[in-house]
């Protein structure tokens, strides 16, 4: 089963997306903050990656730039967590190297969906086999 990363400083969110995934067999990693990813993920490549845009030290779109520099994290799905999605948000997190977004709150009906259907699409760009480039 997938392996997902979450980077999540307030305790009652990162109780509520552990409540949603775990009992779907995701195997669940937590750090709450950006020194504390960046740790874990030095020992471990996670299927897909939670980061919480605003965090004590780093933030979430600092932790996915760090990232994308690593070949190892080129198509880990990176998904942004944000309680502030204002118009342009969008664009500056796919300019950070982050696959999409999910807003806060989080949506308790949709959001076991939303990370499973961002685990199967990888992260930009990913063609189905067979597909030409350019
Ligand atoms: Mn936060």
């Amino acid at each position: 089963m997938a392996t997902v990363l979450i980077v999540e400083d307030n305790e009652r969110n990162m109780r509520l997306m552990r409540l949603l995934l775990r009992p779907l067999g995701y195997e669940l990693l937590e750090a709450v903050d950006g020194t504390e990813a960046l740790a874990t993920l030095a020992g471990t490549t996670p299927d897909i990656i939670l980061v919480d845009i605003q965090l004590p030290d780093v933030d979430g779109l600092e932790i996915t730039r760090r990232l994308r520099k690593e070949p190892r994290f080129a198509t880990t799905p990176i998904v942004a967590l944000t309680a502030y999605a204002m118009p342009g948000d969008r664009e500056m997190f796919l300019r950070a190297g982050c696959t999409g977004y999910v807003a806060k709150p989080i949506d308790t009906r949709s959001f076991p969906d939303i990370i499973a259907s961002y685990l199967h699409a990888g992260a930009p760009p990913s063609m189905p086999e067979g597909t030409a480039t350019e």
